[in-house]
């Protein structure tokens, strides 16, 4: 099938899509879920197939176009998939480049704590607490901003704002359905 075939609306129906820089979902603050319905558990499980597929380690609802609060978080050593994370607890700091699926082509430096305690239910609708440091730490954070509407360019330095101005510029013209080139999911290492 050629991609006009597929007008995004459609596109949209047939799965969950990532959307990218420009799209106004990004910057909206989500709500949180109420109840944990089956419906919540088939997004949460296509969240993650969508991380996978894209090679990223981690993906807040937001970024596919769903206004409630979840994420899916894989680093490696198995998946989190969480219902309203919240940071109770924060201590000392660390930086690392982090790259994010709705920004491909784009790598900021961060600052973030380096080690962080998250509250969260989990698809049973149970409570959880979950301690994480480092990486499992930094991913935490980007996905729980991502729920309040914060992207890594909030946390550009001036010299990086000039460095990606031409890019963001370019990304908003993008539409949020077409496919993102290698080159750019491979500008940074870390995949959020
Ligand atoms: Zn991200």
């Amino acid at each position: 099938m050629n991609k006009t075939a597929l007008t995004p609306p459609f596109r949209e129906r047939a799965g969950l899509k990532i959307r990218l820089f420009g799209d106004p979902a990004l910057r909206k603050k989500v709500k949180p879920v109420k109840e944990v319905t089956p419906v919540h558990r088939d997004i949460l499980s296509e969240m993650a197939q969508l991380m996978y597929a894209e090679s990223g380690i981690g993906l807040a609802a937001s970024q596919v176009g769903v206004n409630e609060s979840m994420i899916v978080v894989d680093i490696g050593t198995g998946i989190y998939k969480l219902i309203n994370p919240k940071i109770v607890e924060k201590e000392g700091y660390q930086v690392m480049e982090e790259g994010c699926l709705s920004l491909p082509g784009v790598c900021i430096k961060v600052k973030r704590a380096k080690k962080v305690v998250i509250k969260a239910e989990c698809q049973d609708s149970k409570p959880v607490t979950i301690e994480a440091e480092d990486l499992l730490a930094c991913v935490f954070q980007h996905e729980i901003d991502h729920l309040n509407g914060k992207l890594i360019i909030d946390y550009a330095s001036l010299f990086d704002k000039l460095k990606i101005k031409k890019k963001l510029k370019e990304l908003k013209k993008r539409s949020a359905y077409e496919r993102v080139s290698e080159s750019e999911t491979k500008s940074c290492k870390l995949q959020l």
